[in-house]
């Protein structure tokens, strides 16, 4: 029987300066090759665009699988190719050798004024080159103190999904991010419960299991309790990503937790 994949993905941002982002990723890669996880423990670096290409080298010239350990990007445009200075396609992410993106990450939606239309034709374009979107979703703190975290979750993900949605969602409260605070036990299983019920409609199919992610805070502490909660797939990490051990340890955590059957 196959073993639900759990994800550990760590979101380096515009954090870690060059040598140090290669150092980092030799350490972590090091490591896992040297005590490996168990296959079902997906791990993903998702350093600065100028890093990429120098991150993908340290991680093929070691001895995992592509699918233990990937290289994803922090965002990517709409458009294929164009007059777009500043800005970088999914195909040019995918010939660094990116799996992954992540899209509409809070700080992309906020700093940019990302739109849900926005990130949805991100999505397509990231699917028609081949990369595994990550989608961001989650409510500000007033809206949740409003009650309004529901309509807010809905709304992300009837807008920035694509219909034949093929990638990971991450539930990331934006008041839990870099904030040290986490939801409880009892909010994050209810919100965890309203996106798996809501992904159903919006891909208009029960057939499609959509991997659901935390993220926002996230420790080596928390993370067995993280993922033992039912419908979380794994973690969008931030901060603690930017440390080997610390990311090391919360891949560790993951390992612990025991693992179900894909549903
Ligand atoms: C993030 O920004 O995606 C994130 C989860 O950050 P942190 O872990 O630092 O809260």
């Amino acid at each position: 029987m196959s073993t639900a994949p759990k994800f550990v993905i760590g979101n380096w941002k515009m954090q870690a300066q060059h040598e140090r982002g290669l150092t980092l990723a030799g350490d972590v890669t090091k490591a896992l090759e040297d005590t490996p996880p168990p296959s079902h423990i997906r791990t993903v670096i998702c350093p600065p665009y100028t890093q990429l290409s120098g991150v993908n080298h340290i991680l093929r010239k070691h001895d995992l699988p592509t699918e233990r350990i990937s290289l994803g990007a922090q965002d990517c445009y709409p458009a294929p190719s164009g007059p777009f200075t500043g800005d970088i396609s999914a195909k040019m992410l995918t010939e660094l050798g990116a799996r992954y993106v992540i899209l509409g990450h809070s700080e992309r939606r906020q700093n940019h004024g990302e739109t849900d239309a926005v990130i949805r034709q991100k999505v397509k374009a990231a699917t028609a080159a081949g990369l595994i979107p990550i989608v961001c979703i989650g409510e500000h703190l007033a809206e949740r103190n409003e009650g309004r975290a529901a309509s807010v979750l809905a709304g992300q993900i009837e807008g920035s999904l694509t219909r034949g949605f093929r990638g990971i969602v991450a539930y990331e409260p934006v008041w839990a991010i870099g904030s040290g605070i986490t939801p409880s036990h009892e909010e994050l299983q209810r919100k965890l419960s309203l996106i798996r019920a809501l992904l159903p409609m919006r891909l208009m199919t029960d057939d499609i299991r959509v991997p659901v992610l935390y993220g926002g805070s996230v420790t080596s502490v928390q993370t067995p309790s993280l993922l033992s909660i039912d419908g979380v797939d794994g973690v969008l990490v931030g901060s603690a990503s930017l440390e080997a051990q610390s990311f090391l340890d919360i891949i560790r955590a993951a390992t612990e937790v025991p693992s179900s059957s894909p549903s």
